[in-house]
């Protein structure tokens, strides 16, 4: 098939990217016209395993093309997809001024029957606004031609894009009208090779309200876990034991009941919201949803209370070392990370940032901690420590599992480590000497 893919982010550049490695001929848009030229020199924006390699290879064999320009490209498209951002809005909505002039600029061009694909995630009942806005522009235009609004919500991880795209959980297709179903079915047909079964169709509301519902869920089991091991703490439980405890349980199972510093990401934040938003709208209080995002708050602030704790409230001539900014491991987003509040609390104190990130130190210096004082990027994890008086561990990279700690131990003032992801067994730590702090359970329990 003959593709657009409107919006070239995370999800715009994995899945044209991934559709033209299955055969189909792609052309992403985005309005960032240094994102496009770069990408037509096979030089990707972001960091996600795999996805270079394989942008390079469809642009050789000329499956996958890059453009700021979508009205050239609507005339020989079957499907256009809308994968633009819909960032959090002032009062906690998805904002869709990007989705409806995408929406607006395809009633302008389109000239042939088109189906039109949200992939983007958007609140239940944009797909009618989507709709509407393009119907305005055809009879502004004074012209009559057939198109269909379908939801096909992106259920993808970052860090692990490729692989879930390819090999997806579910796809789901929420659509009202038969053909365009059948159309998407045959489309995403080889993705589902041992069973079609999880090609999920559903009407245009159910497929929107699912992608909220998934993240809501998942953002849910997060919190409730770090509410717990905020109990186990005070009990004097081990959170890490009882995660195991009840992960046994196949009702319950052991994903995403990892307790940590909170989540964070582009999408759980501002998913959660969106979603309690839109309860709001229909008079509803979403009770539940409001703590998720409270627990999650009050969770990224933990490990500084910790330090605090520790160290004092006045934190002027401490310095700490910070492995990890990412909002998690394999990849370079820092939108909503842990590490932002964290550092920012610290620095607030009078403490000094010695941090070191695999991926995400750009992202953090030029962007997300840019006016942060006191803030130095370090070549590795060992050269944060020097002269530190703890280390922070805030992403659960690999290269963060087993460290030297003798290292560690020679490096630091005092060898203390706050980890905030639970990576490192509290008995062996005390065994080497190290004062270790995890989330869930008191220090020398
Ligand atoms: P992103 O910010 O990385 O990319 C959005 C792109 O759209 C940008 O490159 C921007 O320049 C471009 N754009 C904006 N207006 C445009 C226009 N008028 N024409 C062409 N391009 C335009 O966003 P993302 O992370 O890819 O997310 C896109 C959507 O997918 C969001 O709704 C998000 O919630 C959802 N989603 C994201 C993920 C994820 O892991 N990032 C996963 C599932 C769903």
């Amino acid at each position: 098939m003959n593709l657009t893919v409107i919006g070239t982010g995370y999800v715009g550049l994995v899945s044209g990217t991934c559709f033209a490695e299955m055969g189909n001929t792609v052309t992403c848009i985005d309005v960032d016209t240094k994102k496009i030229e770069n990408l037509k020199g096979g030089i990707i924006p972001i960091y996600e395993p795999g996805l270079e390699a394989m942008v390079r290879r469809n642009i050789e064999n000329k499956t996958l093309r890059f453009s700021t320009n979508l009205n050239n490209h609507l005339q020989k498209c079957d499907i256009a997809f809308i994968a633009v951002g819909t960032p959090m809005g002032d009062d906690g909505s998805a904002d869709l001024k990007y989705v409806l002039q995408v929406a607006k600029e395809i009633g302008l061009h389109m000239t042939n029957p088109l189906i039109i694909v949200d992939k983007s995630t958007v609140p239940v009942g944009t797909a009618d606004k989507v709709s509407a806005t393009i119907q305005k522009e055809l009879e502004k235009r004074n012209v009559d031609i057939e198109f269909h609004v379908v939801s096909n919500p992106e259920f993808l991880k970052e860090g692990d894009a490729i692989n879930d795209f390819m090999k997806p959980d579910r796809v789901v297709i929420g659509s009202d009208d038969q053909k365009s179903t059948e159309k998407m079915r045959t489309l995403y047909s080889p993705f589902f090779r041992s069973s079609q079964d999880r090609l999920i169709t559903m009407d245009v509301r159910s497929a929107e309200m699912t992608k909220y519902v998934a993240n809501a869920m998942l953002a849910t089991k997060i919190s409730f876990m770090n509410e717990i091991a905020n109990i186990c703490e005070l009990v004097g439980a081990d959170v890490n034991k009882v995660r195991i405890g009840i992960g046994s349980d196949s009702r319950i199972g052991y994903s995403f009941i990892y307790p940590g510093s909170g989540y964070g990401g582009s999408c759980f934040p501002k998913d959660v919201k969106a979603l309690k938003k839109t309860a709001e709208e229909h008079g509803y209080k979403a009770s539940l949803i409001s703590s998720v995002e409270e627990v999650n708050d009050r969770q990224k602030l933990v490990i500084a209370q910790k330090v605090i704790t520790r160290f004092g409230e006045d934190l002027k001539g401490k310095t700490f070392a910070i492995w990890g900014l990412a909002f998690k491991p394999e990849t370079d987003d820092m939108r909503e990370a842990p590490a932002i509040y964290i550092i920012k609390e610290l620095v607030q104190r009078g403490a000094k940032i010695q941090a070191y990130d695999p991926k995400a130190m750009k992202e953090a210096e030029h962007f997300y901690l840019k006016d942060m004082k006191g803030v130095t990027y370090c070549k590795s994890k060992y050269d944060t420590l020097k002269n530190a008086d703890a280390m922070i561990l805030l992403t659960e990279w690999k290269e963060f599992r087993s460290p030297d700690f003798e290292e560690l131990k020679v490096q630091l003032n005092t060898p203390i480590i706050f980890d905030g992801r639970n990576q490192y067994n509290d008995v062996l730590m005390t065994e080497r000497g190290i004062e270790y702090y995890q989330i869930g359970k008191k220090l020398n329990n």
